[in-house]
């Protein structure tokens, strides 16, 4: 039988082959390296669409001596011919949008022509910037660490039903009607003085954005039916994940989350399609863990050790540059997001980043609950993670690209996430380039999950 992907995962072939409705999602706090993984199984889709979240996504590629950094343009457009699509949970900043588009276009890689926006999809305005400087400047340090995009308060408008949408940029008068509605109530909430010195007024915004509604409207487009319709026909469909599971608003480390669902089920919210449609997910997960932002993180690391950890991982945020907090794998975080997102296949990234470690800790329970089943989700902060010392293998991963390649203790690390969360590993990415991949066929990775009860 036919395999979606080149990739050929050979114990998903007895599940629903082809595949057309791909899911990936990040399995931990977001940097995962979803943009590596996506970029390699969009090669084999017809469309590559994004579903939640915004500009905030950093989703790094390196093909050859180049590198990309997407925000909010999906990773497909990578891959020439691939129509790239925002779905309505996304929300938009046009401003952030095209200059990416025309930054691409400038490294040689055309998408305008080929993207494709919802018109529910929410506009991000300068206000909901402002809104949110104001909020993240009422702690020393940052409430939470957002990106500062007005990604959050672009989110609490649609939840309020005060959101101004793609199509709404494509009436001027309902534009600023909108607008000046809105304006009002900001300044109620930061103070006049404060919106009004950082912000346009109506009429200048109604002007910048209805301009900007003029160059969306060729790409406005009913995703939900494209994707259906695309299905129908045969299409292959890839839904990239941003952020990832922890920072779910509704099943990660709240407050200090994200403001969108970053679990599978945000796809089919996101883009509109039912669960019956989806095929197959696939949870990225580094090697170890990376968090940016505040926050509970109970398997960080020690200042120096993190810092060891990040220089070899460079572990610094692709959208803002902030440093990373770096810790150990925990496989509770990693079961769990296997159980919210019903993970068919991990992707295990940055495994190189390993390679001079004489033992590798990994998380497997969290005291008192010797079966590692628990979360301790509101305890978090005073969580006692209980490690299990694995074997390093101190010698090069990054001219693997076969299983066999791997030295025995890489192999049974991974060998080891598979049988703890019950799922295949069915990648390992040991460097940054698109073929230093290494595709998974080994059936004791696949086989292991009947070790636990998940
Ligand atoms: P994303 O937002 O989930 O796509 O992750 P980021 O792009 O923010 O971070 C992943 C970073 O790690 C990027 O710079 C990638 O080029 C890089 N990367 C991805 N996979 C690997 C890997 O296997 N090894 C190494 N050393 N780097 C990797």
């Amino acid at each position: 039988m036919r395999t979606l992907w080149t990739l050929d995962v050979p114990f998903l072939e007895g599940a629903a082959n082809p595949l057309p409705l791909t899911v990936i999602v990040g399995a931990q706090w977001g940097d995962e390296g979803k943009g590596k993984i996506v970029d390699l199984i969009a090669e084999e889709a017809d469309i590559v669409a994004r579903c939640q979240g915004g500009p905030n996504a950093g989703h790094t590629v390196v093909i050859g001596k180049e590198t990309f950094v997407l925000h909010l343009v999906p990773t497909g457009a990578l891959r020439p011919g691939k129509l790239c699509v925002l779905g309505s949970g996304v929300v938009i900043d046009p401003l952030a949008l095209f200059a990416e588009v025309d930054g691409l276009k400038t490294h040689g890689v055309e998408v305008e022509n080929r993207l494709r926006v919802d018109p529910r999809a929410h506009i991000i305005l300068p206000y909901h910037r402002a809104l949110e400087r104001a909020e993240e400047g009422r702690a020393a340090g940052g409430r939470l660490g957002t990106t500062l995009r007005g990604i959050g308060p672009a989110y609490a408008s649609k939840a309020a039903r005060t959101g101004v949408r793609v199509h709404d940029l494509l009436d001027r008068e309902r534009l600023r009607t909108l607008l000046e509605l809105n304006l009002e109530t900001v300044g109620a909430q930061i103070g006049a003085a404060a919106a009004a010195a950082e912000e346009l007024g109506a009429g200048a915004m109604t002007d910048v954005f209805t301009a900007l509604g003029s160059r969306l409207k060729p790409l406005v487009t009913d995703v939900s039916g494209l994707i259906n319709t695309a299905l129908r026909g045969g299409r292959r469909v890839l839904v990239e994940g941003a952020q990832g599971t922890l920072l779910d608003l509704d099943h990660g480390t709240y407050p200090f989350v994200t403001s969108s669902s970053t679990i599978a089920g945000g796809a089919l919210t996101g883009l509109g399609f039912g669960p019956r449609q989806v095929d197959q997910v696939i949870g990225v997960a580094k090697a170890y863990t990376t968090r940016v932002g505040h926050g509970p993180f109970p398997t960080e690391l020690e200042p120096a050790a993190a810092a060891d950890l990040r220089e070899a991982g460079a572990e610094y945020g692709a959208t803002t540059g902030r440093p990373r907090r770096c810790g150990w794998l925990d496989l509770v975080a990693l079961r769990r997001a296997a159980r919210l997102s019903g993970f068919d296949a991990l992707a295990v990234t940055k495994l190189d980043v390993l390679d001079t470690l004489e033992a590798i800790p990994v998380c497997v329970a969290y005291e008192p609950d010797p079966r590692g089943d628990w979360w301790p989700e509101v305890e978090l902060e005073a969580a006692r993670p209980v490690y299990r010392k694995l074997r390093g293998w101190r010698a090069s991963t990054a001219g693997a690209r076969s299983i066999g390649d791997l030295p025995p203790a890489a192999r049974e690390y991974l060998r080891f996430i598979a049988a703890e969360t019950g799922v295949p590993v069915a990648l390992a990415s040991v460097g940054s380039g698109r073929e230093e991949t290494v595709r998974i066929d080994d059936p004791s990775l696949a086989a292991a999950s009947s070790a636990v009860s998940n």
